[in-house]
């Protein structure tokens, strides 16, 4: 069960692998693919998934940056100004996307992430939207199905077709991963249901999967945390009795290692948060992060832990293993 898990993780990223390797200039005027660019690691696999070798997907974040906080590059300008497309959240999460775009010159398409979703399925923090909808896989459908109609226009009929194809086994595979993490949730006792964490970044996760959310800083990293926050937070675990509080990976780990010094819980983690994780711990991927951070959460706070299986081969060949493509995958990331 885990082998499958494993090998499937590694077909997922061996696009992103392959991507990395390359240079980016020469890749934007070698191809007559259209180049989509895009902002969080979340989206730049979600664009590798759906768009295949049909797009050559370009993601400016690197992993484990802070997309509230990003300062972009001057290459990165570049890049968008090569594009076809920009593919991004949305939601005020990149503010510094925009003035990336206008910088950009041209017209390109821009395909934001939030515009999939109903006003009314959005959270609010003192008045501003969250913009971590990545964490409610249902949610993530829903974006998927919007980025696969914005990526259709940009390329023929039968790349169109293959976009389609891929979309639909993505989506299967997303559809048993919301269903898993909601079991994976109730498996914890009721009394332990509780994420407490640096930022905000789980309200939609808490929303959709039946679990208590609370953190030090709010919905953005921008502002930074007082020594109220953190002892608001130190007595919300003794009152509730946490097993564990949870670091994450874009995010200072201060600030929450200071709650479980002072507190009997145990600092987690790290979840990764804002940021698609490394390949070592399999979270490379969208549906890897959301595993690991499941499997993280789920064993921390005593639930019981199952690995999730799936049920489809993502339109891998069935004559062509997946342990055949492995070995070139370790290639490229050497
Ligand atoms: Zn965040």
């Amino acid at each position: 069960m885990k082998k499958q898990l494993a090998v499937w993780m590694g077909i997922l990223g061996m696009a992103s692998l392959a991507i990395v390797g390359c240079d980016r200039a020469a890749e934007e005027s070698e191809s007559d693919v259209p180049v989509v660019v895009t902002t969080t690691t979340m989206l730049e696999d979600l664009v590798r998934e759906l768009g295949g070798e049909d797009v050559k997907t370009l993601g400016i974040m690197p992993l484990g940056a802070d997309p509230h906080v990003y300062q972009p590059r001057p290459g990165d300008a570049r890049v968008v100004a090569g594009s076809d497309a920009v593919v991004m959240n949305g939601l005020l999460l990149e503010g510094w996307m925009d003035s990336l775009v206008r910088h950009a010159g041209g017209e390109r398409p821009v395909i934001v992430a939030g515009d999939a979703l109903d006003e009314a399925s959005l959270l609010s923090l003192e008045g501003a939207v969250d913009p971590h909808v990545w964490f409610n896989v249902g949610m993530w459908r829903q974006v998927a199905a919007h980025v696969t109609d914005g990526l259709v226009p940009l390329v023929d009929d039968e790349a169109a077709d293959r976009i389609r194809a891929r979309h639909a086994a993505y989506d299967e595979v997303l559809a048993g991963l919301d269903g898993w993490v909601r079991g994976q949730m109730e498996s914890i006792p009721s009394g332990r249901r509780v994420l407490i964490t640096s930022h905000d970044a789980f309200g939609y996760f808490g929303r959709a999967y039946g679990i208590d959310v609370e953190a030090i800083q709010g919905l953005s990293t921008e502002q930074e945390a007082s020594q109220r926050d953190v002892a608001n937070i130190i007595e919300l675990v003794r009152r509730t009795n946490a097993p564990a509080v949870f670091m994450e990976s874009s995010v200072h780990p201060g600030l929450i290692q200071q709650v479980a010094r002072e507190t009997d819980a145990e600092a987690a983690g790290p979840l990764y948060s804002d940021s698609l994780g490394p390949e070592s711990a399999g979270a490379h991927t969208y549906v890897g992060m959301i595993h690991a951070n499941v499997r993280m959460i789920t064993e921390a706070l005593g639930g019981d832990y199952q690995a999730f299986e799936v049920s489809t081969n993502l339109g891998v060949p069935v004559d062509e293993p997946a342990e055949e493509l492995l070995p070139e995958m370790e290639e490229e990331g050497a």
